[in-house]
């Protein structure tokens, strides 16, 4: 709460950059083998995508402190005035969806940066994909998809997503936003370079 208070002392209401991050939100650095990865994330190099940071490498491999970990593999440079969001759950555990609803709380205001949720994937810009793509959803996220206007981008918000994490498959996405889950500043980062910002 101490954001909060600051805020209401200061007039100040939204965090400018990050300060504070939880250590295992952010990117692994080390070396040394490792075979017991649960994911395989460590069979060739660090796979942030397959990494479920479940810690278990640990002192081998330890946090970084870069929360800027996710990647994109299409901007799109029209999204740079408003950016509308389309969250949709495929087979989460619910974390992702926690992390991601904080994104538009006062601490990280996601307006500010012209970053919305809509209700309807006809509004949407991007398609926020959370958990593992399971067989009763499959057709609820294609029918989503067929639904947005063009252009559109789909985003995987987690590893759950990306990979398929512990179990399960992935989605074929557009912009990669490692962590289990991934923490608001780096999905607000990697939403930004989406649109070209960065
Ligand atoms: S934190 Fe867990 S999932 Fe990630 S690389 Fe280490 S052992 Fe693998
Ligand atoms: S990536 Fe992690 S936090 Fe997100 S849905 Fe999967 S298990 Fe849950």
């Amino acid at each position: 709460m101490s954001w909060f208070l600051k805020g209401i002392r200061k007039g100040i209401k939204t965090e400018k950059e990050v300060k504070e991050i939880a250590p295992w939100a952010t990117s692994l650095i080390g070396n040394g083998k490792f075979d017991d990865c649960p994911t395989k994330a460590l069979d060739n190099g660090w796979n942030s995508g397959k990494c479920i940071f479940c810690r278990k490498c640990y002192p081998n491999y330890s946090p970084s402190g870069d929360y800027r970990m996710g990647s994109v593999t299409r901007r799109v440079p029209l999204f740079k005035r408003s950016f509308y969001l389309y969250p949709i759950d495929t087979g989460s555990c619910g974390s992702c969806n926690v992390e991601l609803k904080l994104i538009s709380s006062p601490q990280y205001d996601m307006t500010r940066f012209g970053i919305f949720f809509t209700n309807t994937p006809r509004h949407a810009d991007a398609l926020v994909v959370m958990g593992v793509l399971t067989d009763g959803m499959e057709d609820a996220f294609r029918r989503a998809f067929d639904a947005m206007p063009n252009p559109k981008l789909v985003i995987a918000l987690g590893s759950c997503a990306i990979s398929g994490g512990l179990f399960g498959k992935g989605v074929k996405a557009d912009v990669i936003i490692p962590g289990c889950p991934p923490s608001p500043p780096t999905i607000i980062d990697a939403i930004l370079r989406a649109r070209g910002e960065k």
